[in-house]
């Protein structure tokens, strides 16, 4: 449409920038800058769209420089949206919760990890009081306190309802005019790091209480022998020999938390190759004959004898000597042994069957964690350490398999393991 009427247009233009500013004041004064400059955009679009410049005149001019806003506007509002996409890529990629709350307590926005910590999906969080949602007085308390004081505030909080778990909570004011006007809270999960800590804790505590034991008892024959037991010619062997039998003890324990860190380290690399699994445990039932003979057990290898694999073969060779001897410890006089292997889903699962004492249910679950033995005091007496296991899985999961045990106290067990078949 053309407008020739010099006033007409210039009346127009004038409403134009009337229409603009009233929306944009309006809009600023409902705090929506977006809205306002969204509608003012449409408005100049519309506006612009139909007034064409036929001359070099004055109108033409004001008509070319209002194009120009226009299209500065949206380009400002591109800016805008696109900024906008960055914060929630950046509030929904964090792994830290992210609530915001107003001033009267009532949840604004959460991100995705809100979500996930407290199962609760964000339209049933956004726009409700805060403990109505997320029923724990404690946050509530920091909330309170952080809108009331206008400070920032830090604190660990081992939650038990509505999750078990241990979080970190950041909270801080966002102030409008320099008055609260909501509050910010940053929530970091810590379980799993306070897990892990109370797990190297443990492990540090039970390494020093295995050293020790042996060493305690070193030390007090030494000093026995010291002081006179050494002429006494018919305890001083009997001494030696125990003291032999605890620095056994002690090598072995070193050798197995070194082997433990070593495959902890992750720098690990197996050297795999082909090789008959048949005759691996061949071998080790071989190595074994002493122990077999003494407690008379019967033991059978039921493996295909075309059985092969790929792996490491000197570390499969410690998984099967490791569950074999446990076997063999744990069983009964005159007690069996049976080794067979079943096809599963693409695995090979290699089953150690024994008649022993069995374990019990509550400690099945426990029983491939470091140090962890149904009888301390009869792993010790059998030259256990409690890692042989642990060593198990490791060297088994390395491997892309699995570890598992069945057993019925009393009966026996079965100890297995998977690996790939490649
Ligand atoms: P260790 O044998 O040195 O004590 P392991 O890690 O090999 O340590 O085993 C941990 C515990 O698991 C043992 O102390 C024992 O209580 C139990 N256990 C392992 N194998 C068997 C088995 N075949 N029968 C019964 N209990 C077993």
């Amino acid at each position: 449409m053309k407008i020739n009427n010099y006033n007409f247009r210039l009346k127009l233009i004038f409403s134009y920038i009337i229409i603009i500013v009233v929306i944009f004041g309006f809009s600023a004064f409902l705090d929506n800058v977006l809205l306002g400059l969204f509608i003012a955009l449409a408005l100049s679009f519309v506006f612009t769209y139909k007034i064409s410049i036929d001359s070099k005149n004055e109108s033409d001019k004001l008509v070319a420089t209002l194009n120009k806003m226009a299209k500065k506007l949206e380009d400002k509002i591109n800016e805008i949206e696109i900024k906008n996409q960055h914060l929630v890529a950046i509030l929904e990629s964090m792994v830290e919760g992210i609530i915001v709350v107003d001033k009267t307590s009532r949840i604004v926005s959460v991100n995705i990890t809100v979500e996930n910590i407290f199962s609760i999906s964000k339209k049933n969080l956004e726009g409700k009081i805060f403990l109505e949602v997320i029923r724990n007085n404690d946050i509530s308390d920091i909330i309170s306190a952080v809108l009331k004081k206008g400070e920032f505030t830090s604190c660990e909080l081992t939650l038990v309802w509505p999750v078990q778990k241990i979080f970190q909570i950041n909270a801080s004011p966002i102030f409008e005019k320099g008055i609260v006007n909501g509050c910010l809270l940053v929530i970091h999960d810590m379980t799993e790091i306070r897990k892990l800590e109370t797990m190297r804790r443990d492990f540090v505590a039970n390494v020093s209480h295995e050293l020790k034991t042996p060493l305690t008892s070193i030390k007090g024959f030494l000093e026995t022998l010291l002081e006179g037991a050494l002429d006494d010619k018919e305890n001083n062997r009997h001494f030696l020999i125990i003291m032999q039998n605890h620095t056994e003890r002690l090598n072995k324990l070193v050798d197995d938390l070194l082997s433990l860190s070593h495959l902890e380290s992750k720098e690990i690399l197996l050297k795999k190759d082909f090789f008959s699994l048949y005759q691996q445990v061949a071998k080790v039932i071989t190595n074994c004959g002493a122990q077999l003979k003494k407690k008379k057990i019967e033991i059978k290898n039921e493996l295909p004898v075309d059985l092969s694999v790929n792996a490491d073969r000197d570390k499969i060779e410690g998984v099967v000597t490791n569950l074999i001897d446990n076997a063999i410890k744990f069983n009964i006089e005159s007690g069996t042994i049976r080794i067979y292997s079943q096809d599963q889903n693409g695995n090979i699962k290699i089953i150690i069957e024994d008649s022993g004492i069995g374990i019990p249910e509550k400690d099945m679950p426990r029983i491939f964690e470091r140090f962890y033995r149904v009888d301390k005091a009869r792993s010790t007496e059998l030259g256990g350490t409690g890692l042989g296991l642990s060593i198990v899985k490791h060297i088994v999961e390395l491997h892309g398999g699995n570890v598992g045990v069945e057993s019925v106290e009393g009966l026996g067990s079965k100890f297995w393991f998977t690996l790939p078949k490649q």
